[in-house]
């Protein structure tokens, strides 16, 4: 299935809706050009109900990390695909977890319907089990810190809320030394996409 066609579908999807207590509401953006790939979590509430991925603190730090622009950030050269694609509600300690549902039913379809992708960003515990069978609960800081193991074609990285300040603060090696490999690769990335013919 083309990709159009593929969006259409999960806009429409109320799989879990019963356990969505905001309602379904996928929030996702793919290109067939997409360069980079980037698989977060899933969306906030602030991003439930603009409708729009990374619209919030979260998203101004990752384009901050990328080194681009909102514009940049929302073109052709970029898919913004969550592990879960709808806000999975909040419990005591922050968001819930994404729904499962959406990684089974909708991530390998997506993939492959995004041919050109060069680097794919796994942002958050959820995206390294995922992709990297990673240990959800133990792994994220091991993951991040052998991040040189899965370049150039994956780069795992923690989420950029503002919850994981205190993560950030106790890993300076990850703004000193993963940000500005991540921001030449862009950069690199991006200009090669940009060249006419
Ligand atoms: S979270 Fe995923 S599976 Fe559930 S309704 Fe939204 S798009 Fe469908």
């Amino acid at each position: 299935m083309s990709l159009g066609p593929l969006l259409r579908e999960i806009r429409a999807c109320t799989v879990c809706a019963e356990h969505l207590p905001a309602g379904p509401r996928p929030v996702v953006q793919a290109h067939r050009d997409a360069r980079i790939l980037i698989i977060g979590q899933a969306p906030g509430r602030r991003v439930h109900e603009s409708g729009v991925p990374w619209d919030d603190p979260s998203g101004d730090r990752l384009r901050d990390w990328l080194g681009i622009d909102k514009p940049t950030f929302y073109g052709e050269h970029l898919a913004l695909i969550p592990m879960g694609f709808c806000y999975p509600g909040t419990g005591r300690s922050g968001d819930l977890p994404p729904r499962p549902e959406c990684e089974e039913l909708w991530h390998a379809r997506l993939l492959a319907a995004l041919p050109k992708v060069e680097l794919t960003l796994l942002l958050s515990r959820y995206a390294l089990a995922a992709y990297l069978d990673a240990d959800p609960k133990t792994t994220l800081t091991a993951s991040v810190a052998a991040w040189r193991t899965y370049t150039p074609a994956k780069l795992p990285m923690p989420h950029p809320s503002p919850r994981n300040n205190l993560w950030l603060k106790k890993n300076p090696w990850f703004e000193s030394d993963v940000l500005p490999y991540l921001r030449r690769r862009v950069r690199r990335i991006l200009r090669e996409a940009r060249r006419p013919g």
